[in-house]
């Protein structure tokens, strides 16, 4: 098995862990690769049926992801959850400042009502909200957005992400300018201009929008595996993501999101089934087949490009490097094929042969 690349702790800025029998499940294949996941705060605590709309809810679901960890991987296993917040019509003020200052959450998440999975607790209209963009503003808190509109059944779905960019997106940049603006899962031309053009504003991307384009979905016949929200979007926006991928980086404006939001194959096999695809076990690989399309054999690059796409956020979240635990993450030449489920869930690649795999040494 010959080297590719060696990664240096990694982190993944956009990960789903779920709050049920399923993190048992997940968790295990971020922390093998990852030294640290932003952790989102669209899980259900169990108890309340609240999602982590306060503080204490925060610190509930750290404690109880940590008692996951501490199960699947070992009680001495190190790996950091960096934990947000969920903004809401009813975000309390004194709430967000203290839960801030006593470091249980790094960063605030803004979900549109209905827009996404577990957006039910989402702001309804942005200037409700205005007030806490200040208070964040002044902090210095990150507010990551998932960058699309309410549903409503006037507006073509594909575009709900680029007439978000032009309308709210947009009035919170003008309003806000200080305000640091982490534009989540971008799947658009509109959406990564808009990162690249303005200050205090970044992107992640998940693997899945640079590989694939709407046509995966309905490749053979209906795929739900690769429906995710933001959905895969048209052929020429896949195209501007890979085509200014490597200057992003360089510029320091995008980072590795993976968006690994992992459902029982049940719920996505059914009628009305679920968004989002289960890349965590599969996500260095996927990411490296990426870099690769874009940057070609020389791994050297590609290894330099890669870990900085890993690193970008750190200096915007305010966390040191060297407080985070060790990894080295090796991708290797070997041939693999990928398990078709894990315990009930269908993760991305699912009975495909990879030539790539991801080691943690
Ligand atoms: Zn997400």
């Amino acid at each position: 098995m010959g080297q590719i690349l060696e990664l240096d702790k990694p982190i993944d800025w956009h990960t789903h862990l779920r709050w049920d029998e399923r993190t048992k499940i997940v968790l295990p294949h971020s922390a093998r690769v990852f030294s640290a996941v932003e952790v989102m705060p669209n899980a259900k605590d169990p108890d309340t049926g609240k999602m982590v709309v306060d503080s204490k809810t925060v610190a509930k679901y750290k404690k109880y992801l940590q008692s996951v960890l501490a199960e699947t991987m070992g009680s001495d296993y190190e790996f950091e959850f960096i934990m947000s917040l969920y903004l809401t019509d009813k975000t309390d003020i004194q709430d967000l400042k203290s839960g801030y200052r006593d470091g249980l959450f790094k960063a605030v998440k803004m979900y549109p009502l209905g827009a996404t999975t577990g957006s039910d607790a989402g702001i309804s209209e942005v200037k409700n909200v205005a007030h806490v963009l200040e208070v964040m503003s002044e902090l210095g808190i990150p507010l990551l957005i998932h960058p699309e509109m309410s549903p409503s059944k006037e507006m073509n779905i594909l575009e709900s992400e680029s007439i978000f960019v032009n309308s709210t997106l947009s009035w919170i940049r003008k309003n806000f300018s200080n305000l640091k603006i982490v534009v989540e899962h971008v799947t658009t031309k509109e959406s990564l201009k808009f990162v690249l053009e303005n200050s205090n504003t970044w992107g992640t991307i998940t693997p899945q929008h640079l590989l694939f384009n709407h046509n995966a979905i309905f490749e053979g016949g209906l795929q739900p595996d690769m429906y995710c929200l933001p959905l895969l979007k048209q052929i020429e926006h896949q195209k501007y993501l890979n085509d200014n991928l490597f200057k992003a980086i360089v510029l320091d404006k995008l980072a590795l999101g993976t968006d690994t939001a992992p459902h029982m194959s049940k719920d996505k096999y059914k009628p009305c089934g679920c968004a989002g695809v289960f890349s965590a076990p599969v996500a260095l690989e996927a990411y490296y087949q990426a870099f690769k399309n874009n940057l070609g054999n020389d791994n050297e690059l590609i290894k330099v490009a890669m870990q900085r796409f890993a690193h970008i956020l750190l200096p915007v979240y305010g966390i040191n490097l060297e407080d985070l635990p060790k990894r080295d993450i090796s991708l290797l030449k070997s041939s693999w094929q990928v398990p078709k489920e894990y315990e009930g869930i269908t993760p991305m690649f699912a009975g495909q042969t990879l030539e790539v795999k991801a080691l943690n040494e």
